[in-house]
Parts: C-alpha cells; sequence; structure tokens
C-alpha cells in the first residue's frame, strides 16, 4: 500500500519553513504557500503560479491538498442549507447555513460523531469515529462563505462551533482552525464573530480562556442543578456546576466576555421553580447572557419543550437580575439541520 500523503496544511508555518529552507529556498516562500493553500483554498499545487515549477512538482511528491465534498445538500423552507460533507478517508459530517435578515452563520462540526452522551442531542448516537483536522474545518467555513455569496448575495458573518462533535475535546485542531479563519493569509474574520460552544469542560473551558483566542464561549447549560443535569448530561458527573463556575469566572476575569448559557427548557424535567432559581442564582455569579433554544424533537418521547408560560417565567425572573435572555428560533427543523438534530441521516456510510 502507497503511503497516504501528508496534507501540507497539516504543517505548522516553522515545519513549512524548515522544509523549504532544506530545498535551499528562500523563507518568503513559507507566506506565499500559506496564502495559496489557506486564504485561496488551493487544491492543486500546479495552479501556484508565483512558485517555481520545479518547487511545485517537489510539493506535489511530498504532500497533498485534501478536499472536502458536499455530497448531499439540503434547502430547508426557511432557507437554512444543510451540507452532508464527505471527508477524505470517506467519512461525513454535517455543516449548516443559517441565514436570517441580519446574519449568515455557518454552524460547523469539530468531530466526526460525538463521544459524549447528551440524551437529548441525536449526534450523541453516533460513536465518535476521529476528530477533524483544522483543515477539515476550515474547508467547511469556506464551502459555507462561497455557499452566502451563491444562494444569497451576502457575506458569511458569523461561526459557530456547535455542529457534530465537542470541539473542546478537539483543541489543538479547533484552535489552529481559529487560527486559520482569523488569520490574514487565511479568511481574515473577526474572532468576535466566532462562538465555541461547549458541554462543559472546565479544565479546557480554563486553557481556552489562558489561550484566549478573542472569540465568544457558550455553555449548553440546560439546567444549573446537577441532580437534574446528571440525568440528561452525564458529564456532570466529573463537571458538576461548581467547576463550571468556577471555569467560567475564570474565562471572564482572563477575557472579559460574558459566557453565553445554551439552554432548552423541557417538560417535567427543568420547568420547576427551583429551576429558575437556580439558574437565577449562576447568572447572578458568573457574568452571562442565556440564549432559550427551541427543542428539536429527535424521537426521544421523555423530551417535550415546556410550555410557554414557564419559558416566560424563565425570562421574566432572569430580566429582573437584568440578565438578558433571548429566545432563539429553531430554524431548519424541517430537514433535521437544527441544533441536536445532526446524525447523519442520509449518508450511506
Ligand atoms: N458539543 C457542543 C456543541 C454541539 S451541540 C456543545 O455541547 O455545546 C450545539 C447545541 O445544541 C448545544 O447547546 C446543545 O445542547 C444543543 N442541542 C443538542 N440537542 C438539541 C436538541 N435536540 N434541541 C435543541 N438543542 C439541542
Amino acid at each position: 500500500m502507497s503511503a497516504v500523503k501528508k496534507d501540507i496544511r497539516s504543517l505548522s508555518p516553522d515545519h513549512l519553513k524548515q522544509y523549504l529552507l532544506d530545498l535551499g529556498e528562500p523563507a518568503f516562500r513559507v507566506r506565499q504557500i500559506e496564502e495559496w493553500v489557506w486564504r485561496r483554498s488551493c487544491k492543486d499545487f500546479s495552479e501556484m503560479s508565483n512558485i517555481p515549477k520545479d518547487l511545485r512538482e517537489k510539493l506535489e511528491d511530498a504532500f497533498s491538498i485534501h478536499q472536502i465534498i458536499v455530497d448531499d445538500l439540503q434547502r430547508s423552507t426557511d432557507g437554512t442549507i444543510k451540507n452532508g460533507v464527505k471527508l477524505h478517508d470517506g467519512r461525513v459530517v454535517e455543516s449548516v447555513l443559517i441565514p436570517t435578515d441580519k446574519r449568515i452563520t455557518a454552524c460547523i462540526s469539530s468531530q466526526v460523531g460525538c463521544s459524549l452522551d447528551c440524551h437529548f442531542c441525536a449526534t450523541a448516537n453516533l460513536p465518535r469515529m476521529r476528530n477533524l483536522n483544522a483543515e477539515e474545518i476550515y474547508d467547511q467555513v469556506v464551502t459555507i462563505k462561497q455557499q452566502a455569496e451563491h444562494y444569497f448575495q451576502r457575506p458569511l458573518t458569523n461561526i459557530v462551533y456547535m455542529g457534530m462533535g465537542e470541539p473542546l475535546l478537539n483543541y489543538a485542531n479547533v484552535l489552529k482552525s481559529i487560527d486559520k479563519i482569523t488569520a490574514d493569509e487565511g479568511l481574515n474574520m473577526a474572532a468576535r464573530r466566532i462562538t465555541v460552544s461547549t458541554v462543559g469542560i472546565a479544565k479546557m473551558m480554563k486553557k481556552f480562556a489562558d489561550d484566549n483566542p478573542r472569540c465568544n464561549l457558550a455553555l449548553s447549560l440546560h439546567s444549573a442543578r446537577n441532580e437534574v443535569r446528571e440525568t440528561i448530561m452525564p458529564i456532570t458527573k466529573s463537571n458538576p456546576i461548581e467547576l463550571l463556575r468556577e471555569a467560567l469566572l475564570y474565562w471572564y476575569q482572563k477575557t472579559e466576555k460574558k459566557v453565553t448559557f445554551e439552554y432548552v427548557i423541557w417538560k417535567g424535567i427543568n420547568d420547576a421553580p427551583e429551576d429558575i432559581k437556580a439558574l437565577v442564582k449562576l447568572c447572578q455569579q458568573v457574568p452571562s447572557k442565556v440564549n432559550i433554544i427551541e427543542y428539536n424533537p429527535i424521537g426521544d418521547e421523555r423530551f417535550k419543550m415546556a410550555d410557554k408560560a414557564v419559558i416566560d417565567n424563565y425570562i421574566n425572573a432572569l430580566g429582573e437580575i437584568g440578565v438578558v435572555a433571548k429566545v432563539r428560533q429553531s430554524r431548519g427543523q424541517d430537514i433535521d439541520a437544527a441544533c441536536g438534530q445532526l446524525a447523519n441521516k442520509n449518508a450511506a456510510s
């Protein structure tokens, strides 16, 4: 079996520089090549017109430039586009373009499948197969950026790491993808337009605060009571609310950014006055905003969206302590593209 060639983008700039210096090339080639492979998403060494032909051939022999392929595109009646994206090894992830009046948001995946077991999430039914590398994450953004221009004649404005997988469990690759999305030789997007959403892994949240790539953090909270959260999100046993609170205070201290709590309200699960009280208390302790997400059914009878009156009670109680709580309307439900519905339903593999 012939060895699979490495994607040239998997090299760090330092490694690429060393490789080129060893070939006797000048250092400025690093920047030239980085611009081709990142900013221009060039997939073919022969197109690199400012690189000498003999070097192009050497690069071609040594490296590949992997491509992702949208092999299933679905459009929702609300304009949302869901892409089934095939990776170079045939694995499939999903990424979603979400258009609203003011924004076009890319919701991207960071892992094939997921190792967590949140009971309300369809992706949890897929085993975690592997991490995406930085270029596969980056290429999802490029694809959606092109779709925004093609289908909507508008620019991509926001990126959320809320697709399949847990971004903080694929930390190095997620960080590198953010670096390239925001870099001048990459997409040059503002970091404040990027949000990383986590299930809540305290240690990694602190590391993220230390590295501070200047993007936003969202925490899928759903309950501020350990005894409730444990029953729907088993990760709570090793990462209880107290640890999350401490990590979020650390995050705020390092970044001066409020965390966004993502919160679905279900009948009989987190719709009691104690549940509201616990969230209010946490919001008093941690600088935060709350996004109340509509529940997207995944076929589990235990989960039903709470009554509107309860949602209003939550919003009023948070309003009283000056915390902004917005209800996020679900998008793309008809094509299983909404939060928690990504499950490779149409994929052959
Ligand atoms: N692993 C990360 C990112 C993926 S989930 C995380 O846990 O944050 C993205 C968001 O969708 C999370 O807030 C998650 O809790 C939410 N979600 C999962 N299943 C859902 C469902 N069925 N309906 C609504 N939101 C859901």
